[in-house]
């Protein structure tokens, strides 16, 4: 596998292109990035970014915090939510204080030992403050991990959090883990989102696995996911010259070994308008020249454990795109489509699309 290519190519996005400002950014004083990444553990950067300027303006330093009253910091963080985050703040402030004399500690393993800070927190102090060689791991990463190299071990499992955190210190720039470990953040925040990412424009795009693959939306596997109740799935039918996209279903989930369309799964529903289909297209297929056909209401199947719901696409192309050929595609004429099994959520469309126009048709 190579990792010098994806390093390097992350570095220079994060130098050159990386626009994204955060008041602690690039700071090298442990007080203030400990106490960003705490606000930050549960809380977006848009809210958390006004009280981590309150908390410093009120205690700039660590041995102000320390000495302040419980009441007074709580009262601060009202509004923020889980206040055990809170109560920690205040434990671990007194905490160096006493112990460490108000210095905070510049050993990854003490910085790891310190009350509600995970590892995710200490690789972010060692390697921001301290140049410390630690990966930060978070859904974040282990998104743009499982996307470029096309691994599709579930990230929520134990086996995954292995791969994937093994993945991430071996990319690791380890002369500058700092500077990698924000780029890397900033990338999964920005670039790889977890919905609709900016493929056509990614830096990595040229080894990037699952763009090469057509797979971009089926990656990163979650177990939970697959668990879950209620699902999300928007099939886009792609049709090029008499052809239509075709792809077996290869991972450990339901309808393993069926056939389907292109697969984009959404958290809830997606609500898709002519602008965001286009939008989707242009920026992660990379796709120009096309025509919307048609939008269908997935007709909702339950199973088991799951419901799953959701929306066919008809796309007409030109011709077959590069982004949208790989392993697993098939490009078939609709006789040779008819032999393959489907699920039936598939096969529901394929009778409704023959019978009646249930559709909303573009013009
Ligand atoms: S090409 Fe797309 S999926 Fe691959 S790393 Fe870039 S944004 Fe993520």
């Amino acid at each position: 596998m190579n990792y010098k290519n994806f390093t390097a190519l992350l570095l220079q996005w994060h130098t050159n292109v990386n626009k994204r400002q955060m008041p602690w950014k690039g700071v090298k004083d442990p007080y203030k990035v400990w106490l960003s990444e705490i606000i930050l553990q549960q809380t977006r950067v848009d809210q958390g970014w006004a009280y981590y300027e309150k908390f410093l303006k009120k205690y700039p330093t660590i041995e102000l915090l320390a000495k302040a009253k419980d009441d007074a910091v709580f009262k601060l963080w009202e509004g923020l939510g889980y206040y055990t985050r809170c109560k920690n703040l205040l434990y671990t402030a007194r905490f160096i204080v006493k112990e460490y004399g108000g210095i905070f500690p510049d050993k990854y393993e003490d910085i790891l030992a310190l009350k509600g800070v995970g590892t995710y927190t200490a690789a972010a102090i060692a390697s921001f403050c301290f140049d410390l060689p630690y990966a930060v791991v978070d859904g974040n990463v282990f998104r743009v991990l499982s996307r470029v190299y096309g691994n599709a071990t579930p990230v929520d499992s134990n086996e995954g959090k292995k791969i994937f955190s093994e993945l991430a210190a071996n990319v690791l720039d380890k002369e500058k883990p700092g500077l990698f470990n924000q780029g890397i953040m900033d990338f999964g925040a920005t670039v790889c989102r977890p919905a609709l990412p900016l493929c056509t424009q990614c830096p990595l795009n040229k080894i990037c696995s699952a763009f090469k693959k057509a797979s971009v939306n089926v990656l990163p596997v979650k177990e939970k996911l697959m668990q879950k109740k209620t699902r999300w799935f928007t099939y886009f039918v792609f049709e090029a010259r008499g052809k239509v996209f075709v792809r077996k279903r290869i991972t450990k989930d339901i309808w393993q070994n069926l056939f389907e369309y292109y697969l984009v799964e959404t958290a809830a529903n997606p609500l898709w308008s002519y602008e965001s289909i286009n939008d989707f297209l242009k920026n992660q297929t990379g796709i120009q020249d096309f025509k919307i056909e048609q939008l269908a209401a997935a007709q909702p199947q339950k199973l088991t454990h799951q419901h799953i719901n959701g929306y066919f696409i008809h796309i007409i192309l030109e011709s077959i795109p590069q982004t949208l050929k790989g392993d697993q595609i098939q490009w078939l004429g609709q006789k040779a489509v008819k032999l393959l099994p489907f699920p039936g959520f598939i096969n529901d469309y394929q009778k409704i699309k023959k019978n009646k126009p249930l559709f909303f048709k573009f013009v």
